[in-house]
């Protein structure tokens, strides 16, 4: 491979917003049959809102939303996000009046916990209640069903080691994240999509986009091994993500792909990074790809 043309397309590729890392980049991706996508921040916006709200007996509303929305202004994360914007909303005139949070702790792709105003506060999936010892009320099951159900994303506070409420998260799909899709099948590749989220987001998300195999539920170690997984069946992996949970994933597969929109944990991790949030340009980097490997010979 002479160098020339390889600098050619990795110059190319800066001015179709594909920064990539060096010119050996082209000639990894050489081969490339699967992309595994993220969902949150990747396929979707990642700009959740907050669609719902429910405090357990005797818990109030707005003590839920205010101690909930401080301690998730401790995390980067779109769940964070939309809760504490919902909580700075309903507090209104009393605008950044939110407590800020001591100890914070993010417990990657489980949930956080901290301390507000003296309260110890826990916000995450239900596991990470159980692991913590949070008591759930039987009723709570069939509440985050009916969510999950709906494509939303539920997830459950305590407060002092009592279960406090469940708040409800949804995103939307990007609109150019279908084309995307179709445009990696026209490639010959295999889409799959890989997310912490639950099931029923992740079904709604796949089925919105054209993907059909999903992999849900998975902590950031869980999508490495999905990663290690194809990889042994004998799939050549590329992996686009956004988040601190995909670096490690990032890293594992054959091509790392990270969103210009994400964190920089994730871009270091990754080869090549999209400066524009579209997944169109995973298709382009393919085409750009294969063309300058056909100059080449
Ligand atoms: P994704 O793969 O969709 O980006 P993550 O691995 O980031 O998902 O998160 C997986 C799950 O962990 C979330 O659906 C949520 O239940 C929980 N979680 C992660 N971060 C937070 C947070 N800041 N607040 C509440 N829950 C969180
Ligand atoms: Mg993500």
């Amino acid at each position: 491979a002479t160098p020339t043309a390889l600098l050619v397309g990795t110059g190319r590729g800066a001015q179709l917003g594909i920064l990539i890392k060096g010119p050996e980049v082209l000639e990894t991706s050489r081969g490339i049959d699967t992309v595994v996508l993220d969902k949150t921040g990747t396929v979707t916006t990642g700009a959740m809102q907050l669609t719902a709200l429910h405090a357990a007996a005797g818990f109030q509303e707005e003590r839920l939303l205010r101690l909930a929305g401080a301690l998730e202004s401790g995390s980067e994360h779109p769940i964070a996000r939309a809760v504490t914007n919902a909580a700075r909303e309903a507090l209104g005139s009393r605008r950044g009046t939110l407590p800020t949070p001591e100890g914070f702790t993010t417990h990657q792709g489980r949930g956080v916990s901290g301390i507000v105003e003296g309260h110890e506060v826990l916000i995450g999936r239900r596991t990470f209640m159980r692991n913590q010892s949070v008591e759930l009320p039987e009723d709570v099951n069939g509440l985050l069903e009916r969510a999950e159900a709906k494509g939303s994303t539920p997830v459950l506070v305590s407060v002092d080691g009592r279960f406090a409420g469940v708040l409800i998260a949804a995103d939307t799909v990007k609109d150019t994240s279908a084309d995307a899709v179709a445009q990696l099948r026209q490639l010959g590749m295999t889409p799959v999509l890989l997310t912490g989220d639950n099931e029923g987001a992740a079904r709604r998300v796949a089925q919105e986009v054209g993907i059909d195999q999903v992999i849900a539920e998975a902590m950031p170690e869980d999508k490495v091994a999905a990663i290690r997984r194809l990889q042994e069946d004998g799939a050549k992996v590329a992996m686009v993500g956004d988040g601190v949970n995909d670096a490690a994933a990032l890293a594992q597969a054959d091509l790392g792909i990270a969103m210009g929109t994400g964190t920089d944990v994730a871009i270091d991790a990754a080869a090549i990074t999209l400066i524009r949030g579209d997944l169109r340009s995973v298709a382009d980097a393919v085409r750009l790809s294969r063309r300058t490997l056909r100059t080449i010979r």
